[in-house]
Parts: structure tokens; sequence; C-alpha cells
């Protein structure tokens, strides 16, 4: 069986054209481009927290390196470089092997070179941190939404929760749902090049990683407002032959306040409308425009968010969004 350098050398070292020095000695060395501020985020994804302990590792190999470029989505920056970092139970090759094909398929999709990382021995664990560049000012922050700007959201949130709970048997989705929802939680779309076109035009961003209201609720806290949102204006999730009131209600609840979408989230000016529809025409992308940026209230909490019905009466929920200590 491999030993640890063996097992680099073979499945993560591979060619790294955008850095000076790549995997292989005690630090990798990068030359950022001159006039960039550098972007950096790390997220883990624990096996049994974050994804199920049987995962298709070419899946979570994807999926470990997405979740982090979602980030610099959310933020408008362009990816560069990426680090992983590994606990692995074994040494299994197969599995290894597999997982590196999905993370470099991610890689090369996205134009990133992995520098380096860690390798050791431990129950199932794998940590990403991802660094790009962005123009100076220009990052797509939390905290710059304004009252009346809009708020949009990129794709159909809710179909990765859908998915798992597809998986889990806990619902039975209608067969043309099926591939669709469980191909958004295995297989994630970081929308980089939307958060790279939002440059200059969203006042505000965030990828939907918990859950539409509680990530949106970032945005609120930090920008110090609060949002209205219109059920009606929610992007539609694909009907079928068996969809009836209790998928409406699940879907719904995903939709809402189900987690791993990795769409964007953002806010913009209203005067913005006609850019934010070109970009969507380009990339080939729904944006919903779903509410309104508002005041926080004289009274009561602030940074709520809170959904409407065609009457204007404010609807209930019970719980918001995935919060690991909550
Ligand atoms: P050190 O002991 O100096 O931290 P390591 O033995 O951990 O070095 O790693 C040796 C080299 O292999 C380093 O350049 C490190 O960045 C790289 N490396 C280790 N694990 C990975 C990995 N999973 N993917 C890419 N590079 C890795
Ligand atoms: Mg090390």
């Amino acid at each position: 069986m491999a030993g640890e350098f063996a097992l680099i050398d073979k499945y993560f070292a591979r060619p790294t054209p955008s850095a000076v020095l790549g995997p292989g000695d005690d630090c990798a060395l990068l030359q950022p481009t001159p006039g960039k501020q550098l972007a950096i985020t790390t997220d883990m994804l624990v096996a049994g927290t974050h994804f199920l302990p049987d995962t298709d590792p070419k899946n979570l190999g994807w999926k470990a390196l997405a979740v982090n470029l979602s980030d610099l989505a959310a933020m408008g920056a362009k990816p560069r470089w990426v680090t992983l970092a590994g606990a692995l139970p074994a040494a299994d090759e197969l599995w290894i092997a597999e997982f590196a094909e999905g993370f470099f398929a991610c890689a090369a999709e996205y134009g990133v070179d992995l520098i380096g990382g860690d390798t050791t021995k431990g129950p199932l664990n794998l940590c990403v941190t991802a660094i790009g560049e962005v123009e100076p000012g220009q990052a797509l922050r939390r905290d710059g939404a304004k009252i009346g700007d809009q708020i949009w959201v990129s794709g159909r949130p809710g179909l990765a929760s859908l998915g798992l709970a597809q998986l889990q048997g806990k619902i039975e989705l209608p067969g043309a749902w099926q591939r669709l929802c469980i191909a958004a939680l295995e297989k994630p779309r970081p929308r980089i090049a939307l958060g790279m076109a939002l440059n200059g035009i969203a006042s505000a961003a965030i990828d939907i990683s918990d859950g539409l209201l509680a990530d949106l609720g970032h945005i609120t806290e930090r920008s110090g407002c609060a949002a209205a949102l219109q059920l009606v204006k929610l992007p539609h999730l694909p009907k079928g032959e068996s969809y009836n009131a209790d998928l409406r209600r699940m879907a719904l609840d995903c939709q809402l306040a189900g987690g791993d979408d990795y769409e964007l989230c953002f806010t913009a000016p209203y005067d913005q409308h006609i850019a934010i529809g070109r970009i969507a025409a380009d990339l080939e992308l729904p944006l919903w425009c779903i509410g309104e940026i508002i005041a926080n209230p004289a009274e009561g909490p602030a940074g709520q968010v809170t959904v409407f019905d065609p009457d204007g009466q404010p609807i209930e929920f019970d719980h918001k969004g995935f919060d690991h200590f909550g």
C-alpha cells in the first residue's frame, strides 16, 4: 500500500501553471496579479455532518472544491488557487483516485490549480482553502445592501435539499425532479461567472449554503436593514405528474430554508435591473427578483426576512436554515 508521500505524488501533485511553486516544498509560492486584492476562504466537509459517509467519492471531490469556490463567487472574485487538507481513515487508493478525479474535474472547470495541502490519517474530513482575486473596492460584501434595493436569487434554490430528502427516503419526487434535485445536491455549480459579472452592479451578495432566509438574513443583519420577499416571485420548481399539496409544502420549505444549493442571493439598486437581465441572458442562468430591502421596524428584532403571500400577509415558518450549534 502506498505511503503518504507516494499518495500525494500520485493523486494530488499536478502541474500548477498559475503558481511560482506548487506542491512538494514547505510552502507554495504565488505571485498575485499586480493591483488585485486577494479573497481567501476555507470550508470543511465532515463525514456525517456535511455529507453521507457512503457518498460517491467522485461527487465528494467535486463538492469539496465547489463549495469553496462558491464563497469566492459570492464575493465576486476570480478563483486562482486552492489547497486541500484531508484526513482519510485509510489509504484506499480506489477511493482516493475517484475523489481526486472529481476534485480535479471541478478545478479544471473553474480554472484553479491545487498548490498544496496536508494528508493525514483520521476520521474522514476534507478542508479546502480557496484563493481568488478581485479588483480593489469591487468585492461583493454582505454589508452593502441599501433600503429600496431589489433582492435577487439565481437558479432554483431548494433543489439540493429536495434531492437529499429523496435520497433519505423522506419523499418520493416526481420522476422529472429526481435527477435534477440529486444533481443539484451532488454536483453544485458555483456561480463564479455570475459573481464576477455582478462587480459594480450588486450592492451585497451571499451564497446560499444554509437556506435562502437564513443567508439573506446575514445580508440584512450586516447591512442594518430588513427584507420583504414576495411568495409569488419565488422561482417555480418544476411540476410533475405526482405534484400535490404535501410536495408543494415540502418544496416551499426547501426553497426557503433548505441548504446546500450554492446559488447566489444578491441585492442591487432598482436601476440595475436591465443590466441584471442582460447578465441572466448572457449566462443562460435564470435570475429572479424576489423582493426588496426595507428599513428595520421601529420596534421588534432587526434584520428580519419576511415572506408575504399574495394578500400581503406574512407567512410563518418554523425553521429558517441550518445552524450547526443551534
Ligand atoms: P510539511 O510537513 O512541510 O507540512 P507535508 O509532508 O505535509 O509537508 O506535505 C508535503 C508537500 O505535499 C507540501 O508541499 C504539501 O503542500 C503537499 N501536499 C500534502 N498533501 C496534499 C494534498 N492533499 N494535495 C496537494 N498537496 C498536498
Ligand atoms: Mg503538512
